[in-house]
């Protein structure tokens, strides 16, 4: 059976701000985006049913209809009728490495994967920002994963502009196996705490996404800056995590004093980065973080970002 094992990369946001509510329930966010090699592989195998089957080394990570790669599988079935009859059904099998619910986008790389491997499989020939387009109709985190890299996105995070590649910066990434928080529970605490600051009407809501911060991170990544990158980290979601997690603002903590150059929770959490300056700083700031919290349930990971999103992997 013809198949493709693709590599899916998590992402962390270096930058991410609350700009207020839009009509549509979501929020309205400025983020800066930022692949890294911590992946999962995804093989896309062709298994001449009608059936999409997923299954996942992972027992944490349901293999039914629920899993984010079976929707993006069911989309394709959707939008490409002819092509699904022609080329059958897909089996998916994950081999996760990205810590789940982990703010690291895991379910969506998954999901891209999928579109990008079924794209392959059937033949279709589709651009990547159609790719992308399709995505976006399952999750908003979807079109990154795709593209990867380094990216800023705004609206409710789908509207993409790639900037310059931000390849060979190391992070300590920790995780508490135990933990995770919900990113739907994030954002509505954030909006019952601070709803009454967002913009009231369009106009304003216009003015307020104009004049985001994130224009130092901006100059900063493409100086390939890694000591004033870690000086612009911004997470707006942090002022609600921390105080609820102690043990997230614990390893935040922890990492800085352990040396990284700066520390910041990447998404709705639970996982927390720290930005270090070489291979060699990343080990030793992991080792004493180690150190400092020997909770056998906290995961640590040795990483760095790199240029891409979705891509084939080389033992195919
Ligand atoms: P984001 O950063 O986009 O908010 P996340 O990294 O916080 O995502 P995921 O790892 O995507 O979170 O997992 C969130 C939930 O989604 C999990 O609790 C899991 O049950 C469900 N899920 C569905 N499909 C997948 C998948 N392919 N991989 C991981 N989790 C999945």
């Amino acid at each position: 059976m013809q198949g493709y094992s693709l590599v899916a990369p998590a992402k962390i946001n270096l930058y991410l701000e609350i700009i207020g509510a839009r009509d549509d329930g979501y929020h309205e966010l400025a983020m800066v985006m930022q692949s890294i090699d911590l992946a999962d592989q995804v093989d896309v195998v062709a298994n001449g049913s009608e059936n999409i089957r997923v299954q996942c080394d992972n027992l944490e990570v349901p293999g039914d209809k629920t899993n984010l790669a079976y929707r993006a599988a069911e989309l394709m079935a959707k939008q490409f009728p002819e092509q699904f009859s022609k080329f059958g059904g897909v089996d998916i099998k994950i081999y996760k490495r990205i810590p789940v619910a982990a703010g690291l986008a895991g379910g969506s790389t998954n999901a891209a994967a999928v579109l990008v491997g079924i794209d392959l499989l059937w033949k279709l020939g589709l651009t990547k920002v159609e790719i992308e387009d399709l995505g976006a109709t399952l999750g908003s985190d979807i079109p990154f994963c795709v593209a990867g890299g380094t990216a800023i996105a705004t609206g409710r995070g789908e509207q993409l502009s790639e900037i310059l590649g931000l390849d060979n910066i190391y992070i300590v990434l920790g995780k508490h196996r135990s933990l995770s928080v919900s990113t739907p529970w994030a954002y509505k605490t954030y909006r019952a705490m601070y709803g009454n600051t967002y913009p009231q009407d369009t106009e304003t809501l216009t003015a307020r996404t104009s004049s985001v911060h994130s224009a130092p991170m901006i100059k900063a990544i493409v100086h390939k800056d890694a000591r004033e990158i870690s000086q612009q980290l911004h997470n707006d979601l942090e002022k609600v995590v921390l105080p609820e997690f102690p043990k997230v603002l614990e390893l935040r903590e922890a990492l800085t004093s352990s040396g990284a150059l700066g520390a910041m929770m990447s998404g709705s959490g639970p996982s927390v980065f720290g930005i270090c300056e070489s291979l060699e700083h990343a080990e030793s700031v992991k080792q004493k973080v180690r150190a400092t919290i020997p909770d056998q349930d906290l995961e640590l990971f040795t990483t760095q970002t790199i240029p891409q999103g979705i891509h084939m992997s080389d033992f195919t």
